[in-house]
């Protein structure tokens, strides 16, 4: 035996190895059995890892051939040492693009970091080839002896890479959050220590085990997705991770949502039985499903359709089995089902689709999602560019919105002099929106302030116009929403519009509804007093809708109360009512509100509402909305 190759064994314990090994397994069973953040990067990770076990195994399977020199092939011994090297430098150039992907740098910008490892990769592995080859480097020669003076590959390339991710690191600091960076920098001095210590021992047992340093610190920055352990559910992150991975895989997917609002907000607590009632339905019906926790209150299961072909009728028995235990918890819920579809984006736009879904149903409704439902929800989704856009771009003369008119009929003059101005859009992808559709979205996403000055602008150019041109306009009235009067530049926005238009302000007349809360109510008393004064009329609209309080109607200066239409089909149908709304229309006349019918459809419509009081008729037996300029054909030109 060669007295060389005992006194490397000396040197050489497989302890670190085998360790290196087991850690190996062990990350393997983790990340298999886990939910652990399967975003692009975790594809290096893997490999990182796969690599690494190679390094060891082929170190220990070298240091076993050297004790045995002379027996086994050489070719065993060289290629050994070869998959260690090959390895142990895979693994440091994997980690530069690991950390390529996670700094999220562009392509133009990664790219040097690629080529650079890849020069040193092959660099470092051509010299100890060389090296072997012209037996100046590692080599064994005829009487099994084994040279490797001088040798000095490894050390250089190993710190070449280490200097490497430093230097990337530090010019790419910013892409990372403090602690990822504390964490790589921990994890780098600790192994050039280890490398230290092992040198002035002459050891060659924990090169390897260096290299686990970094996946710990990896998988507990980057991978890690803490269980919620109460209920087994994971964090929004790791849904929208794992739908990218899906789309990228052609992975098909069914989700099943459910909200409740009593948990909502942070650090609300499910009760006991819940949690068990959560992890009970996630694993009793549907094969390896995850609960993903978006929100307080709002979870989304997720069942590979390939695991579980039966989806949809298991979906049916989970249901079943919900309806049945539901009476013990009465707690509200909202659930909807729904499956992939190819025009979503990302893990966030199907967080954006079910809560959309979320908000158009009422409590303790179930709905299957269908292409209908993810077609209203881009439709939707279309019009909130559309109108954000139209609050970006900040223009008046806007052509996207439209005021269309509906002329209204004076029972005293028995002439058409005023109107009420009505919202449409008219959109490329969708033409003509209806205000039923989009006032709703535009006071949800907060851009109906802008809608209404462009319309009072609008109305008042054209009100500007039409005295110009010798009509006789008494007012048009713009409906104003309870979100215009929150903003704190109101009075003077639309003073200024009216202004600049140069037309009398009392051409001009605001609609409002009521409002039940009582800070409203405060406010649009406030604002009406403020503009009483310069000439604006106030019309109550919408009277007898919903919640009608006459005692505080009278605390606040209108000029005209709108009388629903429903009131008016009322009056129609049955006499008691059509007494009640005769003597409110009265009441409200008498203390000097004029009275307006809303949708006279026909003259038994009109010749009630005359006899109920009227002042002024407005609806679809006179005209129905008609575009702004249209309105020459209703008022009567004087000049
Ligand atoms: P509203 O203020 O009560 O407007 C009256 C609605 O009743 C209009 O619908 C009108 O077309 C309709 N209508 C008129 N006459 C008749 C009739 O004889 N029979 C029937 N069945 N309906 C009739 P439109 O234009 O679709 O507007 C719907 C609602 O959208 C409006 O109800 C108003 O609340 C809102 N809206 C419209 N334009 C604006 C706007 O510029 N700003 C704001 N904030 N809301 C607006
Ligand atoms: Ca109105
Ligand atoms: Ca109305």
């Amino acid at each position: 035996m060669n007295t060389e190759a005992i006194q490397y064994y000396e040197n050489y314990t497989p302890v670190a190895d085998v360790m290196v090994i087991a850690t190996c397994i062990v990350f393997a069973v983790l990340i298999y059995n886990a939910y652990i953040n399967k975003t692009k990067t975790f594809l290096y990770l893997k490999f990182i890892i796969g690599t690494l076990a190679v390094a060891s195994v082929s170190n220990m399977l070298y240091h076993i051939a050297m004790n045995y020199i002379g027996s086994v092939p050489n070719f065993f011994i060289y290629f050994t040492r070869a998959m260690y090297f090959i390895g142990l430098f895979t693994d440091l150039w994997l980690y530069v693009l690991y950390a390529k992907e996670v700094m999220g740098l562009d392509k133009k910008s990664g790219r040097p970091y690629f080529y650079i490892a890849a020069a040193g990769w092959f660099t470092i592995l051509f010299f100890e080839t060389v090296g072997t080859a012209l037996h100046i480097g590692f080599y064994i020669d005829k009487d099994y002896v084994v040279h490797r003076e001088p040798n000095y590959v490894f050390s250089v390339g190993y710190a070449f890479f280490i200097i490497l991710i430093l230097v990337m690191v530090f010019l790419n600091r910013k892409h990372f959050i403090k602690q990822v960076i504390i964490s790589i920098g921990e994890t780098v001095s600790v192994s050039i220590l280890i490398m230290f210590i092992q040198q002035l021992h002459n050891q060659f047992s924990f090169t390897t085990a260096t290299f686990l340093l970094p996946i710990y610190g990896l998988l507990y920055h980057i991978h890690s997705n803490p269980y919620d352990i109460e209920t087994g559910t994971v964090s929004e992150q790791a849904f929208i991770d794992l739908v990218d991975v899906a789309k990228s895989k052609h992975q098909e997917y069914y989700f099943l949502s459910m909200y409740m609002q009593d948990f909502e907000g942070k650090g609300r607590k499910y009760p006991r039985d819940i949690q068990r009632a959560v992890r009970y339905f996630s694993t009793r019906f549907f094969k390896a499903a995850t609960i993903f926790q978006i929100s307080g209150g709002h979870m989304i299961m997720v069942a590979d359709i390939k695991l579980n072909p039966g989806y949809k009728e298991q979906s049916q028995w989970m249901l079943d089995e919900f309806l049945k235990v539901y009476p013990k918890y009465r707690i509200d819920y909202k659930i909807v089902f729904f499956g992939m579809d190819d025009r979503i984006a990302d893990g966030n736009d199907y967080i954006s689709f079910v809560r959309y879904i979320h908000d158009a149903i009422p409590q303790n409704t179930i709905v299957k999602a269908q292409k209908r439902e993810f077609d209203e929800y881009f439709r939707n989704k279309y019009i909130v560019g559309e109108l954000q856009d139209i609050v970006e771009k900040n223009d008046y003369e806007d052509s996207r919105v439209l005021v269309y008119c509906q002329p209204v009929y004076s029972i005293k003059t028995g002439k058409f002099d005023t109107a009420e101005a009505l919202m449409r859009l008219v959109l490329p992808e969708t033409g003509m929106v209806y205000p039923d559709v989009f006032i709703p979205i535009a006071e949800r996403k907060h851009c109906i302030s802008m809608l209404t000055k462009i319309i009072l602008y609008k109305t008042c150019k054209e009100i500007k116009k039409l005295l110009d041109e010798g009509y006789n306009v008494k007012r048009i009235s713009v409906n104003f929403s309870v979100y215009d009067m929150r903003e704190d530049s109101f009075c003077e926005t639309i003073e200024s519009i009216i202004g600049k238009a140069d037309i009398p302000f009392e051409k001009v007349a605001i609609e409002l509804t009521e409002s039940q809360n009582e800070q409203d109510f405060e406010l649009i008393k406030t604002r009406i007093n403020e503009l009483k004064g310069s000439g604006i009329k106030f019309y109550l609209d919408d009277f007898g809708t919903g919640y009608s309080n006459f005692e505080r109607i009278m605390e606040l200066p209108f000029d005209i109360v709108k009388f629903d239409r429903s009131l008016v089909i009322a009056s129609g149908n049955d006499e008691r009512y059509r007494t009640m709304v005769s003597n409110l229309a009265r009441m409200f006349r008498d203390v000097h509100y004029s009275v307006l019918y809303e949708g006279i459809e026909n003259d038994d419509d009109e010749r009630r509402c005359i006899d109920m009081s009227a002042r002024y008729l407005q609806g679809y037996k006179y005209s129905r909305p008609i575009p702004i300029e249209k309105l020459t054909d209703y008022f009567e030109k004087i000049g």
